[in-house]
C-alpha cells in the first residue's frame, strides 16, 4: 500500500488492516505536533458506491469520536474503537459533522452505552425531528418542477429498494425524533483546540472541525468524488418558524453558490491543512491523504460543469434531461445516479440563472444567453 504523507501528518500506522475500499480499516495517524489521532472506516449495512464512512477519535479535552457510520453499523464501529485502544464508554463528546445518516446513524446506539454528550451545529439540532425530505421546500419555478416530473417516482422507488424495510433504518428515523443535542456550535466558535466552521450547501447542518493543522471535512470536501451540492430550496413554514432568525433564510443554506463559498472557506485554511474526509480516506489500495487545495479543486470541478453545461447548450433551447445526457458518460446514468446526475445538473442551472448566463423557458427549456459571467463570480481563491 501507498502511504504518502502531509506536512501536518508525520506517520501512520495500520492497526489493522481493511478490504480494498478500506473497510473495517483502523489507522494510527501522528500529527507533527505529536498529537495522535485514529481513523476508523465503518462499512455501510448496505451496497455503497461512496465506500465506508471514516470516523475519527482524537483527544481533545476528553475523548472525542467525529461521526459514528450508519445504521446497522454499530458493531463494527465499537469494535473500530477497541481496535485503535479505547473503550466505548471512555468517549465523552461525540460531535457530527451533519445530518446524513450515513454519519449519525449510530449515535442513539452509542450514547446509550455511555455518557457521551452529542456537539453538532445549530442547524442540525434544529433539524433532527425531521426526515429530508421534509426540510426543504423546492421551487415552484419550471427547472425544479421539470426535475420532479422526470425524477421523483423513480428516485423514490429507487431510494425505497435501498431502505425500505430496513430496521435499522426505521429505528434510526424513530430516534432522531427524541434525541438532543448537548452542545450546538455555530461558526467561528472554539473549543479547546477546536474551531468550528459552518459549511453548509452539501447539507444545510454541515461543519468542519480544524485542529492543529488538521481539517474534518464530513462530506464537505471529499477525495476521488465530488460531494452532492443541493438545489436551491426554502425551509417549509412550519420548520422555518423554529430556527433561529439568522438561519431562517434557505438562500444561505441551499444551493450549489452557498456550497462553493462554502468550499472556499476551506481553501483558505493554511494551504498545509490536512483534510480528513468522512468518506474515501482510504480506496483501491491507496491512501488519499490531501491538504485543503482539494477544496479548491472541487470549485474548479464546477466551474468545468458550468463551461460544459453552456457549450452543451450552445444555441439550442435544451432540455434539462438533455443536457445532463450529454455531459455525463452513460455508466454514470445506470439507476439511481441518473438522479443525481439531474440534480447536479439542477443546481448548476440554477447557478446559471443567477449569474444571468441562461434563462429556463416557462415550458422548461434552457437557453444559454452567451455569456461566462460565472467566471467573473466564483472568484478562486490565491
Ligand atoms: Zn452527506
Ligand atoms: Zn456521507
Amino acid at each position: 500500500m501507498k502511504l504518502n504523507m502531509t506536512l501536518t501528518i508525520k506517520e501512520i500506522e495500520i492497526r489493522r488492516e481493511g478490504d480494498s475500499h478500506g473497510n473495517l480499516m483502523v489507522l494510527q495517524l501522528t500529527s507533527y505536533l505529536d498529537r495522535k489521532l485514529y481513523a476508523i472506516a465503518v462499512p455501510q449495512a448496505w451496497q455503497s458506491s461512496t465506500g465506508p464512512t471514516w470516523v475519527y477519535l482524537i483527544d481533545s479535552q476528553g475523548l472525542t469520536l467525529i461521526d459514528t457510520g450508519g445504521p446497522g453499523s454499530y458493531e463494527h464501529l465499537a469494535q473500530g474503537i477497541e481496535q485503535a485502544g479505547f473503550r466505548v464508554a471512555d468517549i465523552e463528546r461525540v460531535i457530527i459533522t451533519h445530518g446524513h445518516l450515513d454519519h449519525d446513524g449510530g449515535v442513539a446506539q452509542l450514547m446509550a452505552q455511555n455518557g457521551a454528550q452529542l456537539w453538532a451545529h445549530h442547524m442540525y439540532a434544529h433539524l433532527l425531528p425531521y426526515h429530508h425530505w421534509e426540510i426543504m421546500r423546492t421551487s415552484a419555478g419550471p427547472l425544479q418542477r421539470e426535475f420532479r416530473r422526470i425524477a421523483e417516482a423513480g428516485m423514490r422507488s429507487h431510494m425505497g429498494r435501498i431502505f425500505q424495510g430496513n430496521e435499522q433504518v426505521s429505528a434510526y428515523s424513530a430516534q432522531r425524533k427524541v434525541m438532543k443535542v448537548d452542545h450546538m456550535v455555530q461558526d467561528g466558535d472554539r473549543v479547546g483546540d477546536l474551531n468550528f466552521i459552518y459549511a453548509p450547501g452539501h447539507s444545510p447542518d454541515e461543519i468542519c472541525i480544524s485542529l492543529d493543522g488538521l481539517v474534518f471535512t464530513g462530506d464537505h470536501v471529499l477525495p476521488e468524488i465530488t460531494p452532492h451540492p443541493t438545489f436551491k430550496a426554502e425551509f417549509p413554514d412550519p420548520v422555518r418558524e423554529k430556527l433561529p432568525k439568522e438561519y431562517q433564510d434557505g438562500k444561505k443554506q441551499y444551493g450549489l453558490r452557498v456550497y462553493i463559498r462554502s468550499l472556499e472557506k476551506i481553501s483558505q485554511l493554511d494551504p498545509h491543512t490536512t483534510v480528513l474526509p468522512a468518506h474515501r480516506l482510504f480506496n483501491k489500495n491507496r491512501l488519499n491523504l490531501l491538504t485543503v487545495r482539494r477544496a479548491r479543486e472541487i470549485v474548479k470541478h464546477h466551474i468545468n460543469r458550468l463551461h460544459s453545461i453552456v457549450l452543451r447548450l450552445g444555441n439550442q433551447p435544451t432540455s434539462l434531461e438533455q443536457i445532463t445526457r450529454g455531459i455525463f458518460a452513460k455508466r454514470n446514468l445506470i439507476g439511481g445516479n441518473f438522479y443525481m446526475a439531474l440534480s447536479e445538473v439542477v443546481s448548476h442551472i440554477e447557478l446559471l440563472v443567477d449569474t444571468e448566463d441562461v434563462e429556463v423557458r416557462e415550458d422548461g427549456m434552457i437557453i444559454w444567453r452567451g455569456s461566462e459571467n460565472f467566471r467573473r463570480i466564483i472568484q478562486l481563491g490565491k
